[in-house]
């Protein structure tokens, strides 16, 4: 039997020299999204919205109320004690707090952490800490990868079903939202964000996302989608074609495509994340396109969309066996089109294996 998370958590806590780690979004105790749920389900496999959990070496403790204590029996790794809060979550929560306790200072108002210094034990020291949950998410088992692994099979048959349909004479949204309906279909919880539809000039936007506007003939289309399975991202980038590509839209694409081979070639555990961008940043600012490559090679994927490590120039991070990380390069011309293609791995003891199998040919669309 594997190590769980918990049992992963609770020496991490031991090794930090802590009594007690928080695990809770202390933003908005209460009433959290599912990403700000993170933690919590990556630790209990809790997927309700409210929820404070304790982690100390000898002790695992749930909390939430009433509206979810029904869900939580199902849910919640049987090794934690379950305890319904009746009153004010923080000030129970507190209760039960001693010695050195840990709280990530990324997830905790200044107001949750005054509520709770008002309200814990003498004695109790409340101590800021960084990433040491993050740390253990980066790195998945088996299992996160097989619910990342169905995600980007998933996705992959709705790039499948979208082409087989046909994007010219169709709108952006259009397109979107038959993709999103389509990934619920096929038994997705839903879209890991919303399914960016890019054509012709709105391609040289990274960030657009979709419009009324219609899809039309030889231009490019880049669609950027990614499904959630049980509580798992996936992320994934094609840029079609609705007829023949010319001229610089033609070259363009085949840089995108040989620069994203040559940084896939690059992932490998002890890489740091600046080295993989730099080495996708290289050709294409050979090819004249540098100013034009506006944003980083890639970011971690797992129960959120975008989570550690950053593949970037201002990335710290070093890539580790378990890291699941997009390799996803692009060249954006203003006022012209855009190209992006994106694969989503997992980093292996030597390299990688690639969980999106959609070509990365040029492929025409009608
Ligand atoms: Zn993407
Ligand atoms: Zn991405």
């Amino acid at each position: 039997v594997s190590e769980s998370h918990a049992d992963r958590l609770a020496r991490a806590v031991r090794e930090e020299g802590l009594d007690q780690l928080i695990v809770a979004d202390l933003v908005n105790p209460g009433d959290s999204g599912r990403e700000a749920q993170a933690d919590v389900f990556w630790l209990t496999g809790f997927t309700g919205t409210s929820a404070l959990c304790v982690v100390g070496p000898d002790e695992r403790l749930f909390q939430t109320d009433f509206r979810y204590t029904e869900r939580a029996g199902r849910e919640v790794d049987p090794t934690f004690e379950r305890v319904e809060a009746k009153g004010q979550a923080l000030g129970e929560l507190a209760k039960r707090l001693r010695g050195r306790v840990g709280y990530d200072d990324a997830r905790t108002s200044v107001r949750s952490l005054r509520k709770l210094a008002d309200a814990v034990a003498e004695g109790v020291e409340l101590v800021a800490v960084d990433g040491l949950l993050g740390g253990l998410r980066r790195r998945k088992d088996a299992d996160e990868v097989r619910r990342i692994a169905a995600a980007a099979e998933l996705a992959d048959e709705v790039y499948e079903w979208i082409c087989e349909r046909g994007l010219a004479g169709r709108t952006e949204r259009e397109v979107q939202l038959a993709a999103e309906q389509r990934m619920r279909e096929l038994g997705a919880q839903g879209p890991s964000f919303a399914t960016i539809v890019a054509a012709g000039e709105n391609s040289a936007l990274p960030h657009h996302e979709a419009s009324s506007r219609e899809i039309g003939s030889a231009e490019p289309v880049i669609i950027d989608m990614g499904a959630i399975v049980d509580g798992y991202c996936s992320d994934c980038t094609r840029t079609f074609a609705t007829g023949e590509l010319r001229g610089e839209a033609a070259e363009v694409y085949e840089l995108v495509r040989a620069t994203q081979a040559t940084a896939l070639d690059a992932i490998r555990p002890g890489i740091g994340g600046k080295e993989a961008d730099s080495v996708s940043r290289e050709p294409i600012a050979a090819a004249g396109h540098g100013e034009h490559y506006g944003h980083g090679l890639g970011h971690g994927v797992g129960i959120e969309v975008h989570e550690a490590p950053r593949l970037s120039q201002r990335s710290e991070d070093s890539l580790a066996e378990g890291d699941v990380v997009s390799v996803e390069p692009g060249v954006y011309i203003p006022g012209g089109f855009g190209v992006r293609i994106e694969d989503l791995v997992v980093v292996t003891a030597d390299g990688y294996r690639n969980l999106s199998s959609v070509s990365k040919d040029l492929r025409i669309v009608g």
